[in-house]
């Protein structure tokens, strides 16, 4: 029998899935068979894990799927075949260097993850932007963050979450939008409910089309039309208003742009809006009461608001709540996104998106250029803006972008609008894959492959979603010839004969990164490597070397807006997704099932998560299904303009009608792609953030017909 006895030696590390960032301890026994713990002295978990998080070992003992060699292919008629490192890294150079000789640097571009540790992320930054000459280096936190980066930056002046975990159990009044942690954010969702059943007068407000888990919970649920949040958020505000709920001394004191919004926010009455939101005027009462009269307001939100067209707008709609009420920078209040990777945070600190630059610095500002182009001992840095996650496959699909670097992320099921990704990586001259997994799609595309080592396999640092840094160990090998990332990374810079990434050890990267934030908003140069790993996680800023860490923000209501005054925006409430028509009558909406991560190359292999939900489905209203002549558990077609999904039939009444919901996790099953949801996608996109429309596509929905 496989028992986990005998176990030695404990290994403090984080869990790699969610923004949640859980401590995690790992024990490894004499033959090297690991069993992982919640780490009982971790601030944000305190011992428990979710189901993912308990089944991390099992990810890390399966080497049966991994990449464990170097593979390469002289054109896309060939199999690939094993290379060694030498040859990988030096053709992959010399293509580079051949295709910017003749296309310029914007030809080729990197594709990177939120999964990615920060040293990887500060490294792959640096590598493109100060070295290739291109800011064309994105990641796929652009598919769940950005909208939220754009309206933090608007409103407070920087991307900031102001609190803390720590103020969950301060809060009088929570509104989770367009989230559903009960299932997303499990160890978050269970500090809520443990806090609400101690303290019964504490309110829950849910915002979603779908009776989700998390509505358990809810004292009020608010099934709102998708499309429709910026009109339920200013018919909250102006029932705020109205009943004077709102805090007018910060509002006069430390913020902008009030008129703006109640000018919006009164062109419409609210039983107009309880309509257009189809949710009872009464439930928009009473949940704006329930905020008006909360002691600590706490709004939590994550992709169903940040995945729009008008994703930015959403934003600042609902970042206007807690300004009007003056809910921030105070114990239980504030607004508070929910992060969905467990490095998004990390990302943005160092830069690793088109639209960034490294210390939350600005590209656009030629003060900031230059600081970090001294910092990396460049001249200058490129003034081009970079493309971001679905400009670059487009730039690909048209021939003017040439290669693509993609590391720790598969595209082929997680990019909206599939077709138009299949178009982009078969037209690309040449395609990187480096990851951990033989399972990505993406590799079907490759040009060279490059094994890289996983969770436990390689160490490093995440920031979670309440700016906590925290630190993950190495507590195994990595297999055959897989490589950390950071050393993939700096041996093809040297490759490239680029000075500045002779560094030995991924401390050396996290320490140089805390010496370039001095003197900016996310300052933690007072951290360095030796600090975390001894003390395991704090939350920034950390100026200096005795400094404790910064669990709240804006204390002293001093934004960072050029006046310091938070600003509020009355933003226009209209959706600018297509509209369905008679072929396209319903409303997609593409999310998470509960035990799957992201396209399943880790969560998929292990059995007992897969036990939970293990096909795909679609979710439909009863009487939408009753319209097409549909029965529970039937294999229908769901499709549109861009392509077609084949599930099986899932007749709920927590749906609302007109909506149909479509788990993200599956590609291919039984070889063929049509459980992939992003098959129906669109690649529209939010004007600022540029964050694509994952919640609102038109499709059709029919029994399927065996041809
Ligand atoms: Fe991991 Fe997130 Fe689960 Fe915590 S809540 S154990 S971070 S997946």
């Amino acid at each position: 029998m496989h028992t986990r006895a005998n176990t030695v030696t404990p290994y403090k590390t984080t869990c790699s899935y969610c923004g949640v960032g859980c401590g995690i301890i790992v024990r490894k026994d004499s033959k090297g068979r690991l069993q992982v713990e919640g780490d009982p002295e971790h601030p944000v978990n305190r011992g428990v894990l979710c189901s993912k998080g308990r089944n991390l070992h099992y990810v890390v003992e399966d080497k049966s799927d991994r990449l464990l060699y170097p593979e390469m292919r002289w054109n896309r008629h060939m199999p690939l075949q094993r290379v060694s490192w030498e040859q990988a890294l030096e053709r992959t150079a010399a293509v580079f260097k051949a295709l910017m000789k003749k296309y310029g640097p914007d030809s080729v571009g990197f594709y990177v993850s939120g999964q990615c540790l920060t040293e990887e992320y500060y490294l792959v930054n640096k590598l493109t932007k100060g070295f290739l000459g291109t800011n064309n280096i994105d990641t796929n936190s652009r598919l769940c963050m950005s909208s939220a980066v754009a309206g933090y930056k608007k409103a407070l002046g920087d991307d900031i979450v102001p609190g803390s975990y720590d103020d969950i159990e301060k809060a009088g009044c929570f509104l989770i939008a367009g989230a559903n942690p009960a299932w997303c954010h499990p160890i978050l969702f269970r500090r809520i409910e443990q806090h609400k059943e101690q303290n019964p007068e504490v309110k829950l407000i849910v915002v979603d089309p779908r009776k989700t888990q998390t509505c358990a919970l809810a004292d009020i649920h608010l099934q709102i039309r998708p499309g429709t949040d910026i009109i339920l958020y200013h018919a909250m505000a102006r029932y705020l208003i109205e009943q004077d709920w709102v805090d007018w001394k910060f509002i006069a004191r430390h913020t902008e742009g009030f008129e703006s919004l109640k000018q919006v926010a009164f062109e419409r009455d609210l039983d107009e809006a309880a309509r257009r939101c189809e949710v009872p005027v009464e439930q928009i009462k009473e949940a704006a009461r329930y905020i008006g009269e909360a002691n600590g307001f706490l709004s939590m939100w994550a992709m169903g608001v940040n995945q729009s067209v008008v994703g930015v707008n959403k934003n600042l709609a609902l970042l206007n709540l807690s300004l009007i009420t003056g809910q921030i920078g105070k114990p239980g209040a504030g607004p508070f996104s929910l992060t969905g990777q467990p490095n998004a945070m990390g990302g943005r600190e160092v830069g690793g998106m088109a639209s960034l630059l490294a210390a939350h610095l600005n590209p656009a500002n030629p003060e900031h250029r230059q600081k970090v182009a001294d910092f990396w001992g460049v001249k200058s840095l490129s003034t081009t803006s970079g493309l971001t996650a679905t400009e670059m496959f487009e730039a690909l699909a048209e021939g003017k972008m040439k290669a693509i670097w993609i590391i720790c992320t598969n595209p082929m099921v997680s990019l909206p609008n599939s077709n138009l990704v299949e178009k982009a990586l078969q037209k690309a001259r040449f395609v990187v894959v480096q990851d951990i997994s033989k399972k990505a799609d993406t590799l079907a595309y490759a040009d060279v492959v490059l094994p890289a080592a996983g969770w436990g396999e390689k160490e490093g640092t995440m920031t979670n979603s309440e700016r906590r840094i925290s630190y993950l160990s190495k507590f195994t090998e990595a297999p055959g010839e897989a490589r950390p990332d950071v050393e993939i990374l700096w041996d093809f810079a040297r490759k490239m004969d680029f000075e500045g990434f002779d560094y030995q050890s991924p401390a050396e990267v996290f320490n140089e990164h805390c010496r370039l934030t001095q003197g900016t908003k996310i300052d933690i140069s007072g951290l360095g490597y030796e600090r975390l790993q001894r003390e395991r996680s704090i939350q920034w800023p950390v100026p200096d070397k005795k400094h404790p860490g910064t669990p709240r923000l804006f204390t002293d209501h001093r934004f960072y807006t050029g006046n310091e005054r938070a600003r509020i925006f009355g933003v226009p409430s209209e959706n600018a997704s297509e509209t369905t028509t008679p072929d396209f009558p319903l409303v997609l909406i593409t999310g998470r099932i509960r035990d799957q991560w992201h396209t399943m190359t880790r969560t998929g292999k292990v059995s007992r998560l897969n036990q939970h939900i293990s096909q795909p489905f679609v979710e439909i209203h009863p009487e939408d299904a009753h319209e097409r002549g549909l029965k529970n558990g039937q294999v229908v077609e769901v499709y549109n303009s861009r392509g077609r999904v084949r599930v099986t039939v899932k007749i709920t009444g927590t749906i609302k009608r007109g909506v149909v919901f479509l788990p993200m996790h599956w590609g291919k099953v039984l070889n063929k792609s049509f459980a992939r949801a992003n098959n129906l996608t669109s690649n529209r996109v939010d004007p600022v953030s540029k964050e694509p429309d994952f919640k609102y596509s038109t499709v059709q929905v029919l029994p399927y017909q065996k041809p």
